[in-house]
């Protein structure tokens, strides 16, 4: 898990401030409780071998696909979303997926001069 998060950092945020966490999976989570949330996306992730195919969901977007199938809403559990995910990855034709919660410092400067933009790909830093 640290691996991942120091890609992720390298990849993305390198050098301006912002600084991820990754929530300890208590009580359990449930995407309802993100929502309204700015600094908050779901990260799904593809678990395949070596591969690092990964997507940024917003929490109602996340909410709304799952409803629109009839496999989850607010009350979805995150621990429980990777398994709702049947989509092949587009990388390595796996159905293997996992999800947690990734969300941003609002107290660093990066948040605070970039807001949700911080989340997009290739966002100048
Ligand atoms: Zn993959």
């Amino acid at each position: 898990m640290r691996q991942v998060q120091a890609l992720w950092r390298c990849q993305r945020v390198e050098g301006c401030g912002l600084d991820f966490h990754k929530e300890k999976p208590l009580n359990p989570l449930i995407l309802g409780q993100f929502v309204g949330r700015p600094n908050v996306r779901v990260r799904v992730r593809c678990r395949g071998d070596r591969c690092k195919f990964h997507r940024l969901w917003r929490i109602e977007e996340m909410i709304a696909g799952l409803e629109k199938r009839g496999q989850g809403g607010a009350r979805t559990e995150v621990d429980g979303l990777g398994a709702k995910m049947t989509t092949p990855c587009p990388m390595c034709k796996r159905v293997n997926w996992g999800a947690e919660i990734l969300w941003v410092n609002t107290d660093t400067m990066g948040w605070k001069a970039r807001g949700e933009r911080s989340f997009e790909p290739g966002a100048p830093g």
